[in-house]
């Protein structure tokens, strides 16, 4: 069967105004000797300079730059970055998790339209998911799925950079944050497919982390990794609406009563549990009054401070520890020798040891 282009899944009734054309046929060339000069790569300056005006084509074209595995690419970038620095650092940011399927995106996007119009300002929605592809049609999937925030003058949606290790993703959405609070994003907020070592990297760059959670059928707690819900700040439980609310509130129970026997948080606060509907958008004000109270609880004891420059630690020593392990297994010598080296572990010639201490040494 042929597609036409009323077919293209952007151009349902559903999504009207986001109508796709094809545009009329272009004729032949006049001047076949013409050749369209090729545009020309803009300087960190340039790229600084557009940013710091908020200029939201220049951001997103600085961030595909930060995504980019090109050398020169990661060249200016980085340039970039550290130009943006000195203007950075004065957002919240709120990491926002939950397994697929539990209304991220749904909440995302009342989340979103609450705090700007709350709060004011501008807010930035980046994500980590290391299984995601570009390719796979996100452009459609970030307009649709969050409806409202996609059109919103102030808020600027990011999908996951493209699929790579998690340290990897997860470094360019750290880096992503940088540019976007130079543009003047002081909200954002970093979403994260809640099935595991995500949440560990979203945690390393957030200053609350939001769990979103369902009512199950009793044994909630046994399906979620202990160390995800240490991590929260707040957990909240979604679709309490309809016939779901009491075993939303029951399921709120249980995990008011499982965050008690957890040792008390560093930070002093104590998690708390709400239930929600993003769908129909109750109990929104509830969530956002208790971020907001967090912020300014750990502000006046300091631990605001004191996490983000753990946080800057972290990803330091996070960048040596990829970069020495880059180096040493791009090594051209040790990729030659390492597959040998193996076998004669496996032959029981050499401990694991003594092959590890002669690989490294080759690096010298
Ligand atoms: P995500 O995969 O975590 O991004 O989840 P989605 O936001 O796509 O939501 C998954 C499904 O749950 C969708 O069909 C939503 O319509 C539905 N959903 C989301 N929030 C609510 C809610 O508050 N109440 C109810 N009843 N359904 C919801």
């Amino acid at each position: 069967m042929k597609l036409t282009l009323m077919d293209h899944p952007e151009n349902s009734a559903e999504y009207k105004g986001l109508t796709v054309n094809a545009g009329i046929e272009q004729p032949e060339r006049v001047n076949p000797y013409f050749r369209r000069a090729k545009r020309r790569q803009m300087t960190a300056a340039e790229y600084v300079e557009g940013i710091l005006k908020g200029d939201v084509t220049i951001l997103s074209q600085a961030v595909t730059l930060v995504e980019s595995l090109l050398p020169e690419h990661q060249a200016v970038a980085q340039e970039v970055i550290e130009k943006c620095l000195p203007f950075t650092g004065q957002s919240v940011r709120i990491g926002i998790s939950g397994v697929p399927g539990a209304g991220k995106s749904t909440s995302i996007d009342v989340f979103g339209l609450h705090v700007l119009e709350q709060y004011g300002g501008k807010l930035a929605v980046l994500a980590i998911d290391p299984s995601s592809e570009r390719t796979k049609g996100s452009i459609l999937g970030d307009k649709t799925r969050m409806e409202k925030l996609s059109v919103h003058p102030k808020a600027f949606i990011r999908p996951s950079p493209a699929a790579g290790s998690l340290g990897g993703v997860a470094r360019k959405t750290r880096e992503t944050i940088v540019l976007c609070e130079a543009a003047g994003y002081d909200k954002i907020f970093v979403e994260t497919v809640g099935v595991g070592q995500s949440e560990t990297a979203c945690h390393s760059m957030v200053d609350f982390f939001l769990l979103i959670q369902l009512a199950g059928t009793g044994d909630e707690l046994q399906g979620i990794k202990r160390g995800i819900m240490e991590m929260a700040d707040g957990i909240i439980i979604n679709k309490a609406d309809g016939d779901n609310i009491q075993r939303a509130e029951l399921a709120a129970r249980h995990f008011r009563n499982a965050l008690h026997l957890f040792p008390a948080t560093e930070s002093g606060w104590e998690p708390r549990v709400l239930t929600y509907s993003g769908f129909y958008g109750l109990g929104i004000k509830e969530i956002w009054d208790m971020v907001y109270e967090y912020i300014d609880f750990v502000r006046a004891n300091g631990y605001f401070q004191y996490r983000r420059n753990e946080q800057a630690k972290y990803w330091m020593y996070e960048t040596i520890n990829n970069t020495l392990r880059d180096r040493f297994y791009q090594n051209p010598a040790i990729a030659a020798a390492i597959a040998e080296m193996e076998q004669q572990v496996l032959r029981g010639e050499l401990t694991s040891f003594a092959a590890a201490a002669r690989l490294l040494d080759m690096q010298r």
